[in-house]
C-alpha cells in the first residue's frame, strides 16, 4: 500500500505508541536503555546517541517523504554536511560545489574540509558544462548542488547532472532546503543524497535547529549510520519531536507560501523601486523550464534587486514591519534581509559574493493583503 505525501507526513514512522496508545509519538529523553541480560538491550536501544526512538520516527518520516530508503537527523544542517563530507571523501579528494549557495555551506567547504585535505572548485550548477568543466576525473567524488539556490534562486537540472556526476563515479548530493520533499524529491531524478536543514521548511516554526542527509542506496545508508554514531552531531529527542510535529502540516503550509509568494512576485515585478525578480515561477527565470519538469510548484523565497541600489536595499529591509528583519528562512512568519551583509557576509570576495542590492524574502503564510502593504510601505510610493 502506497500512501500520498500528506498522509506519510502525518503517519510514516509515527504509529501509536504500542505501549499507551498515544497518537503522538512520545519525546524519549533519556541517554541510555536497561537491558535484561549483559549484552541483551531490550527492544535493541542501548545509548541514544546511536538510536533514539524519537529520532528514529522523525528519520522514517523524512526517509518516506523523500521516497527513500534512510533518513538520518542531525543537530543541524551542516553537522549532517560535515557528516556526508566524511563519509563519502578522503583527504585528496574533490568536490564540485556551487556558485551561489548558502554561505555556511561555502565555509565549511572553503575553511574547515580544506585544512583537512578536501579540494574544491566552484561551478555554475545552473549551467551544466560550467560543472562539466569543474570535474576532475578520478578525484571529484561528489558534485554538490543546491536548487533552488540560496539566494538567487538559480535552478539545477538534476536529471542531467546525475548522468554527468555518475560518468565519473560521482555521487549527486542536492541540499532540497529550499523547495522541501513536497516541492521537490532529487532522489528521483537520480540524486544519490538529499540534505536538508531542517531547520528550515520541514521544521517550519523557527523554534529548532536540525539537519537531515536522506539515501536510496543501502550500501551508502550503513556507512551513514556508522559515521552518524561514529561523529555524533545528532538530533535530540526534544528537537526531532518538534520537527516532527512541524513536518505533518508541510504540504498544507508550502502550498500556502507558494500561494503568497506568487501574490509578492506578480507585485514586486509591477514595481518600479524593483530592479529585478529571481523567482523559479516566472516563465523569463532561466531554470523556469528545467523547474516545471521536477518542481511541483515554486516555493515561497523572492529574492529582488533594489532600483536604488545597496542603500535603497538596506532602507527596505529597515523599513519593513510585517517582515520581521532577521536571517533563516521557511518558517510560518515572514523573513525579510539583506544577503550581502547578512547570511552572506562570510562570502564577500568569494566566487559566491552576492549582489549589494539584493533583498532576500522568506514570504510566509500570514494574510497575503497583509504582506503587501507592508512591502508597498517598506519599498516608499503607492501599492
Ligand atoms: C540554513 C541552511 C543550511 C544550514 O543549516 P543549519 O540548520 O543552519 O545548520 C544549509 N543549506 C541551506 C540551503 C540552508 O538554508
Amino acid at each position: 500500500m502506497s500512501y500520498g505525501f500528506e498522509t506519510l507526513a502525518i503517519h510514516a514512522g509515527q504509529d501509536p505508541d504500542p505501549r499507551t496508545g498515544a497518537v503522538v509519538p512520545p519525546i524519549h529523553q533519556t541517554s541510555t536503555y536497561a537491558q535484561d541480560a549483559v549484552g541483551s538491550p531490550r527492544l535493541g536501544y542501548e545509548y541514544s546517541r546511536t538510536q533514539n526512538p524519537t529520532r528514529d520516527a522523525l528519520q522514517e518520516c523524512l526517509a518516506a517523504l523523500e521516497d527513500g530508503r534512510r533518513a538520518f537527523a542531525f543537530a543541524s544542517g551542516l553537522a549532517a554536511e560535515d557528516t556526508l563530507l566524511r563519509t563519502a571523501c578522503r583527504p585528496g579528494d574533490h568536490v564540485v560545489i556551487p556558485d551561489d549557495a548558502y554561505g555556511g555551506t561555502y565555509r565549511l567547504f572553503a575553511r574547515v574540509a580544506e585544512r583537512w585535505g578536501l579540494e574544491w572548485t566552484v561551478a555554475r550548477v545552473s549551467d551544466v558544462d560550467s560543472v562539466r568543466a569543474a570535474i576532475r576525473p578520478g578525484t571529484t567524488k561528489m558534485v554538490w548542488v543546491e536548487t533552488p539556490t540560496n539566494p538567487l534562486l538559480g535552478i539545477a537540472d538534476l536529471a542531467a547532472l546525475a548522468v554527468l556526476a555518475h560518468g565519473h563515479d560521482a555521487l549527486l548530493v542536492v541540499d532540497n532546503t529550499f523547495a522541501s520533499p513536497y516541492l521537490q524529491q532529487p532522489l528521483h531524478f537520480g540524486a544519490d543524497v538529499v540534505v536538508h536543514s531542517t531547520t528550515k521548511y520541514v521544521g517550519g516554526h523557527s523554534d529548532v535547529v536540525g539537519g537531515a542527509l536522506v539515501v536510496a542506496d543501502a550500501a551508502l545508508g550503513a556507512e551513514l549510520a556508522f559515521h552518524q554514531n561514529a561523529m555524533g552531531a545528532v538530533n535530540g529527542p526534544f528537537d526531532a519531536w518538534l520537527t516532527l510535529r512541524g513536518v505533518k502540516t508541510l504540504a498544507v503550509r508550502m502550498d500556502r507560501h507558494c500561494d503568497n509568494a506568487e501574490r509578492v512576485v506578480e507585485y514586486l515585478t509591477r514595481h518600479q523601486a524593483v530592479a529585478q525578480v529571481y523567482y523559479p515561477g516566472l516563465a523569463e527565470h532561466p531554470g523556469h523550464d528545467v523547474a516545471v519538469k521536477q518542481m511541483r510548484r515554486f516555493g515561497g523565497m523572492v529574492s529582488f534587486r533594489a532600483a536604488g541600489g545597496e542603500p535603497h536595499a538596506i532602507e527596505i529591509c529597515n523599513r519593513a514591519k510585517l517582515f520581521v528583519l532577521g536571517e533563516s528562512l521557511g518558517g510560518v512568519e515572514s523573513l525579510i534581509e539583506h544577503p550581502g551583509r547578512m547570511t552572506h557576509a562570510s562570502v564577500a570576495g568569494s566566487p559566491l559574493e552576492v549582489p549589494a542590492d539584493l533583498v532576500r524574502l522568506s514570504v510566509g503564510i500570514e494574510t497575503v493583503d497583509d504582506l503587501l502593504a507592508d512591502l508597498a510601505q517598506a519599498l516608499g510610493g503607492a501599492a
